[in-house]
This record gives C-alpha cells, structure tokens and sequence, in this order.
C-alpha cells in the first residue's frame, strides 16, 4: 500500500534527513517508528504526505509515485491519509464539534451527515461529553482525541499520528495509543512515530528504528531498541 524506495532527503541547507530509506506498509498493518529527535521520523510523514519531497528515490501509495501525481491527484492523496501532531492543530475559536465539522466540510460533507457523524465519532474517543466545549476548556489528553476524531471522521485509510504522545503524561499517552489500536483494529492503517520507550512498549506490533536518516531495524514484534 505505501512503499518508500531508497528514499533520501537532503534539505537545502545540506542537513540530511534520510538516507537510502526502503520499506514497505501493508494495509491494515498498525506501524510504530522509533528513533531519537532528528533521526528523520517527521520528514518521512511530510513525504508521504506530500508536503515535501525527496532528493532521490520514490514513494509510492497504491503504485503511485507519490511525488509525479498533479494537484488534483495530490488533494486525493491527502483525503486519504489523516493527520495527527504533537500539538494538535485544533482552532482555538471553535468549538470541538465545529472543528470536526470544518474538517468534514472541507471534503465537501453535507450538513447532514455532518450533524450525525460528529456525535459518533466522538462517542469512539470518549469525548461525547465534550462537544459543546472549546479546545481551552479541554485538558492535552482530550484535545488530542478530538484531533484524532477529527483524522478519522472523513474516514482515510491511512492514519499518520507523528508524535502524538509528546505533550501528554502517561496515563493520557496509554488512552492515546489505545484508541490509535481501535482505529487500527477497525480496518485503518497506522503510522506512529515516537521517542516514547512505553508507548512503543504498549502498542505492540511492527516497529522500525530510525537511527540518523536511516532504517536501522525492522521488527515484527515491537521492541525498543536505542
Ligand atoms: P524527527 O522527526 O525524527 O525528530 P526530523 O525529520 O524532524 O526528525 O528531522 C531530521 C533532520 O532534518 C534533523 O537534523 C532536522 O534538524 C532536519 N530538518 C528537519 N526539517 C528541516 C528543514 N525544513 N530544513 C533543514 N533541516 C531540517
């Protein structure tokens, strides 16, 4: 499904990001990347969502090579992969509802099924409570439920969450990973990236270790390595 081939990264100042990076991510696969600060984890997630590029090598999504789709391709590509950030990216002006709301108008949704989805999706990140609620009155552990409610509500195949445990203590980190592994188990791919030894150790699953710009492990059964 998302193929990167010998990808490398070199931004213009030189520093290089990636190296000769290839793996390859099943559908459904629930994908954990490891690797200290400035080993590459984020400009991985930019390419393949193409808000980057890189300097050689290709990645693919579905066969396509990523970076030669047009603007129209491009826009697709990107309904189909949800984002989550460590510093969740809500609209501090709007209510929860109204955020997941403009996401969903965003990719053309009708009022309708934007009235009715909204209360769902909030219902699976356990935030029914807080619909009428400002991101302000929200404590870091639910702002980032409702950034991932907000991922997940236009219903992509793909979920990159980069980091999205970095400002959360560790109770809120475990809700975190455990609605990531719910999404996962209802049919989305997972992309996580972290530097977090306990949240690779409760995901569980596939990790892969980044280590200056290259993969310098592939696990099948989750371990940390560094
Ligand atoms: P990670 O997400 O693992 O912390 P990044 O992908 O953010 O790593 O960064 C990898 C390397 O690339 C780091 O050395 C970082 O400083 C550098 N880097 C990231 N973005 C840029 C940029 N826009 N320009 C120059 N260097 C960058």
């Amino acid at each position: 499904m998302i193929y990167y081939d010998k990808v490398s990264k070199t931004y213009p100042d030189k520093t290089i990001a990636l190296e000769g990076v290839s793996f390859s991510v099943e559908p459904k696969e629930f994908v954990t990347i490891v690797g200290h600060s400035g080993a590459g984890k984020t400009t991985l997630m930019k390419l393949l969502i193409a808000e980057d590029r890189p300097t050689e090598g290709a990645v693919y999504f579905e066969s396509a090579n990523i970076h030669k789709l047009g603007k129209g391709a491009t826009a697709k590509l990107r309904r189909r992969i949800g984002t989550v950030f460590q510093d969740y990216r809500l609209i501090p002006t709007k209510t929860v509802y109204e955020n997941i709301a403009f996401a969903m108008e965003a990719v053309g949704r009708k009022d309708k099924e934007i009235a009715s989805d909204v209360p769902h999706v909030l219902e699976l990140v356990d935030l029914g409570h807080k619909i009428w609620n400002f991101p302000r009155e929200l404590s870091g552990g639910e702002r980032q439920r409702v950034a991932i409610a907000r991922a997940i509500v236009t219903q992509p195949d793909v979920i990159i969450a980069d980091e999205p445990t970095g400002n959360l203590d560790p109770t809120n980190t475990y809700e975190i990973v455990r609605i990531l592994r719910k999404i996962n188990e209802l049919g989305t791919t997972v992309l996580l990236t972290t530097h977090n030894k306990g949240v690779v150790d409760a995901v569980g699953g596939r990790v892969i270790t980044m280590e200056k710009g290259k993969v310098v492990r592939d696990d099948k059964d989750g371990k940390y390595v560094l």
